[in-house]
């Protein structure tokens, strides 16, 4: 059988302070747990390394967390266990999250270990939108980080773009927008800012003035529409990249690639088994490794979450490719209607939204799967 390829998600849940809208597993304030749970994820890379033993990982993704708060040799240790226990491809995409308050010229350093992708947490260029959700990182941090990770070496940089903050303009987000694309970045993400109970932005959201789901529409057509006139194809409902530059991990996440994860709350789909790990950092640095998931995948959830994640993607659903997968019809009238009225395209057998649909990609992907989930007619 021939090699398969494989993706490794590494998680690094430390961060120097949290967010007021962050529900990621990260804590600030537990720095001295850093150099023995890299020790520990190291132990857990070995200890995997056998099951892989017919893959070439062919993309790493070291996230966060913040990543970058680990320093260059703990980092470097990371990727040096995973040299040690699977096979790397030589052109490997390695990608490392950054925050820019934790970005310098030690960079070099973690180019020479073999990282060749950063991404960057910028969300914003207006000092005061950054603040009111508790980032600690100033604008001015922004561009030297640019500078400081072009130095080092680095050819493919994508950048975190929020919209929603509280208090942003239509005009704010527009300079947003235009300040992330004059850094030159080769990807660019542009989130919708969610607000998950249980966060400090939750809690305070009544005090506090958003902009409204109109508004919020407008600022992400906008984007869609100048990134692709600045030259950034959008290929994914956030994501957005010059030619050649999407980001290869998290197309498996789309196209229903195989990945291990690594690290406290950390997923994988893996051998027709999705798990993920349980969110307690103290238990995994103790290397009391215990699932918080763990399911064999049935082929109906597979052809369902196939759907969803090609719906998700710019390259769309292969009309045929769901009979050919699958082995049971695929009933299309929805997504023709959905192509009749502006939400999606219809190309060579291929159906994608357009950034329309993608706005409203969830009603769209609710009733595909409602209905494939009934006796094709
Ligand atoms: S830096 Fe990222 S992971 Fe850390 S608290 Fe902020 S949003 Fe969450």
């Amino acid at each position: 059988m021939p090699d398969r390829n494989l993706g490794l998600y590494i998680h690094v849940p430390f961060c120097r302070s949290k967010c007021a809208y962050c529900d990621f597993y990260s804590l600030a304030g537990a720095d001295e747990l850093m150099t023995p749970y890299v020790d520990a994820l190291r132990a857990q890379l070995d200890a995997f390394s056998a099951r892989a033993a017919g893959y070439v990982v062919d993309t790493v993704y070291v996230g966060g967390g913040t990543p970058s708060y680990l320093g260059a040799a703990r980092l470097s240790g990371v990727l040096d266990a995973v040299r040690g226990g699977y096979r790397l491809a030589p052109d490997a995409e390695i990608t490392l999250e950054a925050n820019p308050d934790s970005v310098g010229d030690w960079f070099a350093e973690l180019r020479a270990a073999g990282y060749n992708r950063v991404s960057l947490g910028v969300q914003s260029a207006d000092n005061a939108e950054l603040r009111a959700v508790g980032r600690v990182h100033t604008v001015e941090q922004v561009a030297d980080a640019v500078s400081a990770v072009r130095r080092a070496g680095f050819d493919n940089l994508s950048l975190d773009l929020i919209y929603g903050l509280p208090g942003q303009s239509a005009a704010g987000w527009r300079r947003n927008v235009e300040y992330a694309v004059g850094l030159g970045p080769e990807h660019l993400s542009c989130y919708g800012l969610k607000l998950e109970p249980g966060t400090p932005l939750y809690k305070c959201r009544g005090a506090l003035s958003f902009p409204n789901d109109d508004a919020q529409a407008d600022m992400y057509l906008w984007a869609a529409e100048a990134l692709s006139a600045h030259g950034y194809r959008q290929y994914e409902v956030s994501n957005f990249a010059r030619p050649g530059r999407a980001s290869r991990h998290n197309l498996k996440y789309w196209t229903l690639g195989e990945y291990l994860g690594f690290g406290p709350g950390a997923h994988s789909d893996f051998g027709g088994v999705r798990f993920a790990w349980a969110r307690d950092l103290k238990a995994y640095t103790a290397r009391a490794w215990a699932y918080s998931e763990s399911a064999r995948i049935t082929p109906e959830e597979r052809a369902r979450e196939w759907l969803m994640l090609c719906l998700r993607t710019a390259d769309g659903v292969g009309l045929s490719e769901y009979g050919e997968r699958f082995g049971r019809g695929f009933d299309a009238r929805f997504l023709s209607e959905c192509v009749a009225a502006g939400y999606a395209v219809q190309d060579a057998g291929r159906v994608s939204l357009t950034p329309r649909g993608f706005l409203v990609s969830n009603q769209i992907i609710g009733r595909a799967l409602e209905l494939a989930a009934s006796p094709y007619a």
